[in-house]
């Protein structure tokens, strides 16, 4: 069915960097069907009322806060930086990164505070200004465009304060981390305007179900096993957050097959205590998507 309500929805997308192609794969994910947007500003959905627009992640809050797209995907950390009032309306789970402090390794400093009347370089000067006045650490930004990593061994500053995420490009630089300024991922944001229409709130709010339903299911698995009938009881007692598993009777007397979806994180402790309870041909599958 198409995704339409003749009310045109525009998402911005990064046109080129990390979050390019976990955003568009979320995109395809919840039904939209588009072309590859290799260098074009825009893409038009053959399936629904919705346009992609390709633009640079800095632009994105801006954009979407004075209504030239309705949605956009961004790095919270963005957001942030530029103070823009943009509702987030989901986290995706992608572009995990961490704003921090970091020293050359052989300097001094221990602690944040260690930074007192020191110089420290950043591409995120408000988020950092924000940071270092609420922990009263006086410090100097130096704000730069580019790469922190490179300001130290410039002696542009005595520290920098980056995005990081796994650590290698500190540690390529021989830099230490000192401390978290805060975590940031991908989200979805929107144009408080759209969200007012209704029409187009309508139509937000649909694509927003189905990313639930995405995001839902990627922490989920779906389990099938076998049981005695009698061990029915103790083993709906084990699965959590089933609130009733679906139970069918097997040719085999006495015998029967129990399906329920199970979150991911407590998995192999429920599949251990439901052998333990009786359970058998525990198969376990991968969920697509779960629309509640
Ligand atoms: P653009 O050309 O669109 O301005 P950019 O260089 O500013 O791109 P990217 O490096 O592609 O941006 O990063 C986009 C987002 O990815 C960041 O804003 C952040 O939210 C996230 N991210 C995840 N891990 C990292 C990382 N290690 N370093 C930087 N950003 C990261
Ligand atoms: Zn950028």
């Amino acid at each position: 069915m198409r995704i339409t309500n003749g009310h045109n929805l525009r998402i911005a997308v990064q046109n080129d960097g990390r979050l390019t192609s976990r955003s568009l794969e979320l995109l395809r994910g919840i039904g939209l069907e588009f072309e590859e947007h290799e260098r074009r500003l825009f893409a038009r959905c053959r399936n629904a009322d919705v346009e992609l627009l390709f633009i640079r992640d800095d632009d994105i809050p801006e954009y979407v806060h004075d209504g030239v797209a309705d949605l956009g995907i961004v790095g919270r950390n963005v957001v942030i930086e530029q103070g823009s009032r943009v509702e987030e309306l989901e986290s995706l789970g992608f572009g995990f990164c961490t704003l921090a402090l970091a020293v050359p390794r052989e300097d001094a400093a221990r602690t944040p505070r260690d930074l007192d009347g020191r110089r420290i370089a950043t591409t995120h000067p408000a988020a950092l200004r924000h940071y270092l006045d609420r922990e009263g650490i006086d410090a100097r930004v130096v704000e730069i465009r580019g790469a922190a990593e490179v300001a130290p061994a410039l002696d542009v500053a005595d520290a920098i304060c980056d995005l990081v995420s796994t650590g290698t490009t500190l540690r390529m630089n021989d830099l230490r981390r000192l401390g978290d300024v805060f975590e940031s991922e991908a989200v979805l944001v929107a144009n408080p305007a759209t969200l007012l229409d209704r029409e187009r709130a309508a139509l937000v709010e649909r694509l927003r179900v189905r990313l639930r339903g995405l995001l839902v299911a990627r922490h989920m698995k779906y389990v099938t096993l076998n049981a005695p009938r009698c061990a029915l009881p103790r083993i709906q007692e084990i699965l959590p957050g089933m609130k009733s598993p679906t139970v069918v009777p097997l040719a085999e007397e006495g015998m029967v097959a129990l399906h329920a979806a199970v979150e991911e994180e407590v998995f192999w402790e429920v599949m251990e205590r439901i052998k333990e309870a009786g359970g058998s041909e525990i198969l376990v599958l991968p969920v697509e998507k779960v629309m509640r």
